[in-house]
């Protein structure tokens, strides 16, 4: 009777084990690259829509229409988002509301809530609203650099550098991420050497940074590149490399996300409706789009803890603000599978 009953008792657990694996999910969740063996691998998707995406799109959406989108992001799962750049409001209005919105951002628990600063006086607007990462970015074009900073690389590592002594002596906790962009060229100057990027990549690091991320700015990278550059860039840095920025300008991002997903990164920028662009090609997409990128990590069975029907809702709502504007992304024209939401996923790699 008592083996019976253990024997029930096994195939039970072999029934609920094997079920939703085998049924609803033909297509093999293991190749996931994750610590230990049956460990569910997790990505954080950080939203930047409110900043890389607004920024380069002429409509400027109200205050209570972000606040309204950060809180839908927050209650879908989203638990970092840029919400802003503190910039001269003369030169990107679409963004001079960023320390209220900001102000408010901070009062949801648990949400990162990071700012883009180009320079020193940026980063002391943000120590004063006290967001929780600042994102300095560096172009390691040297053309680019001087086009859109007007200052050389180094130039911007030696502001980082004061940049640290100022968070340092406010006794702030705002973390400071050395953003290298145009990392795998720039349509200014062409070819962006590897070698160069790692070292200033390193040079962030040295000057102060607490990390540093890589970003494909006007969308030139392809899998192949992502694989090698994050690979030489992780063995150099490891964990302080700890995001990809990556442009869907033709149609690689997220491949060029699996790319750097291999090589070990697991914290990605995406823009929820792609919005955004490239100033160098109108009608171009911005930035991998938030929702497919969630479809597809969970799909992969990793991890993100965010519902991708409510950002599906989401991003229906936002589209409302932007009549007039191109928006991109592919999950929403044809919808989830049937029989795959996400959740049932997540619920597939923990058995
Ligand atoms: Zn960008």
């Amino acid at each position: 009777m008592a083996s019976e009953m253990y024997f029930l008792i096994l195939l039970g657990i072999f029934k609920i084990s094997l079920r939703p694996t085998r049924k609803r999910h033909p297509v093999s969740t293991s190749p996931i690259p994750s610590a230990l063996p049956g460990v569910v691998a997790h990505a954080m998707v950080r939203e930047v829509g409110l900043r890389d995406g607004l920024q380069s799109i002429a409509t400027v959406v109200s205050t209570a229409h972000k606040i309204e989108w950060i809180n839908a992001a927050y209650a879908a799962g989203q638990r970092e988002i840029e919400v802003g750049s503190f910039v001269p409001a003369r030169l990107l209005p679409q963004l001079a509301d960023t320390a209220e919105v900001l102000a408010h951002a901070k009062t949801l628990p648990g949400l990162v809530a990071s700012v883009l600063v180009p320079n020193f006086k940026g980063a002391e607007r943000a120590l004063e609203c006290g967001a929780d990462l600042m994102v300095v970015p560096l172009s390691a074009s040297h053309a680019h650099s001087l086009a859109n900073l007007r200052k050389t690389p180094d130039e911007v590592v030696a502001e980082v550098a004061r940049i640290r002594a100022l968070r340092d002596a406010s006794g702030s906790r705002t973390l400071i991420e050395g953003g290298v962009g145009t990392a795998f060229g720039c349509t200014l100057q062409g070819e962006v050497a590897e070698s160069e990027v790692l070292r200033l990549m390193q040079a962030l690091l040295d000057a102060g940074a607490d990390r540093v991320s890589l970003a494909d700015t006007v969308g030139y990278a392809d899998p192949a590149s992502v694989a090698r550059l994050f690979g030489k860039a992780r063995a150099l840095v490891g964990d302080r490399l700890a995001c990809a920025h990556f442009h869907d300008t033709r149609g690689m991002g997220l491949a060029n996300v699996y790319a750097a997903w291999q090589a070990g990164i697991t914290r990605f920028d995406a823009c929820l409706a792609g919005i955004g662009g490239c100033p160098h090609a109108p009608g171009a997409s911005g930035n991998v789009t938030t929702e497919d990128l969630v479809f597809m990590l969970e799909r992969m069975g990793v991890a993100t803890g965010i519902d991708v029907t409510a950002l599906l809702a989401l991003r229906q709502r936002v589209a409302g603000w932007l009549a007039g504007e191109t928006l991109h992304g592919t999950l929403w024209q044809a919808g989830l599978p049937q029989n795959a939401a996400p959740a049932a996923l997540r619920e597939a790699a923990t058995a």
